[in-house]
């Protein structure tokens, strides 16, 4: 028997997936050279869907990246000459942090205890920094910022590069790239594929400060995958390295199928998914929402305090075929964590409720 997977990355594969996959065999995707017309068709057209599903203006660039966790370390290399600044609200968004302490930056921070979110009225940006990193979801903890308040920050602080961590949320967050410099995302999560691959959009804005920061003798913008390189690159839709064009023509195929479901139906559908749940969780005993919260309960991973040891909810819920995430880290024993992605139905998320029930 197959299970459901309701985990927060790697997650459920998109109903999709391996019709595609068979697709991608017949046509022998895997052998085809990255140097082809072929390929830089399937780049071409993978962009195309994702402009479309995520509405991306001619300003912004997409690259394909090993993973999202490469961005941070990019993202900060070619784009911070001395100060980052970033909202740290969990595990994930602490890690951009970590990487900015790493590479030497002057790395400073705005912390909200675990379960919290921001909203713009609460954030100042020190004066000097130079890039603001957050996250539009904290995959840990279950908390979003909405993009209305994203949105508000960057008015407030429009010199600033803004960079948005949308890794467990992509393609559900509506962000205005007309504000947003740079946003990133892996497909293992909410575009339910398998991991190998991330997506990083960069807006030209972007790029002007990576050509200044290369010319200082003092600088270093890295080796691997440089802003001026991948641009370069971008012109014919080619890569500096050989990516994974197998991963990039399903990319292309799954963001497709979002476009013909239209991505307001996508959203409305996400939405409609969460609120069951959260409403489940409010309502029902042995369980409660972790986040209190509402705005800044995230839609797409849902965390819950459990009355049970969480380990004996999740063996329980697999027994009927169906896989929860464990808590993150320390709340490993008391909290489970549901994965609300465009791969798994109404009524598949129904089915979940229905046994977390019985076995609360
Ligand atoms: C999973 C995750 C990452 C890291 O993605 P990788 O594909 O493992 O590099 C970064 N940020 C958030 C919010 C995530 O959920």
């Amino acid at each position: 028997m197959s299970n459901t997977y309701f985990t927060p990355g790697p997650a459920e594969l998109y109903p999709t997936f391996n019709q595609h996959l068979q697709t991608s065999v017949n046509e022998q995707i895997g052998s085809i050279s990255h140097r082809s017309q072929r390929f830089r068709d399937i780049y071409k057209y993978t962009d195309e869907q994702l402009r479309t599903l995520l509405n991306i203006p001619a300003t912004h660039d997409i690259y394909f990246m090993g993973s999202a966790s490469e961005v941070w370390e990019r993202m900060l290399l070619n784009c911070v000459e001395h100060e980052s600044f970033h909202l740290v609200n969990g595990s994930f968004s602490r890690k951009f942090y970590d990487y900015a302490q790493s590479l030497r930056k002057f790395a400073y921070i705005a912390e909200k205890p675990f379960g919290e979110g921001f909203d713009a009225a609460d954030v100042d940006v020190p004066e000097y920094a130079e890039l603001v990193a957050l996250a539009h979801n904290e995959t840990s903890s279950g908390v979003q910022m909405r993009p209305t308040e994203i949105h508000k920050l960057k008015r407030k602080y429009s010199k600033k590069l803004f960079c948005v961590d949308m890794v467990s949320s992509a393609p559900y967050p509506d962000l205005d790239y007309s504000l947003i410099d740079s946003a990133f995302f892996s497909v293992q999560k909410a575009f339910g594929m398998p991991a190998g691959l991330g997506v990083w959009i960069v807006s030209e804005t972007c790029l002007e400060k990576a050509e200044r920061l290369q010319q200082y003798d003092s600088m270093t913008i890295g080796a691997h995958h440089t802003l001026p390189v991948l641009h370069k690159h971008y012109q014919t839709f080619e890569t500096p390295a050989t990516p994974n064009v197998l991963f990039i023509y399903l990319l292309g195929k799954i963001a497709a199928d979002l476009n013909k479901i239209g991505i307001n139906a996508v959203r409305k559908q996400t939405e409609e998914k969460a609120r069951q749940i959260y409403k489940f969780l409010e309502q029902t005993d042995g369980y409660a929402p972790f986040v209190n919260e509402e705005r800044h309960r995230s839609q797409t991973v849902i965390v819950a305090n459990t009355t049970r040891p969480a380990n004996e909810v999740i063996g329980a819920v697999k027994e009927a075929g169906m896989i929860v995430g464990s808590g993150y880290g320390k709340h490993k024993e008391g909290q489970i964590r549901i994965a609300n992605f465009p791969a798994t139905s109404a009524e598949q998320v129904g089915k979940l409720l229905d046994r977390l029930k019985q076995v609360g």
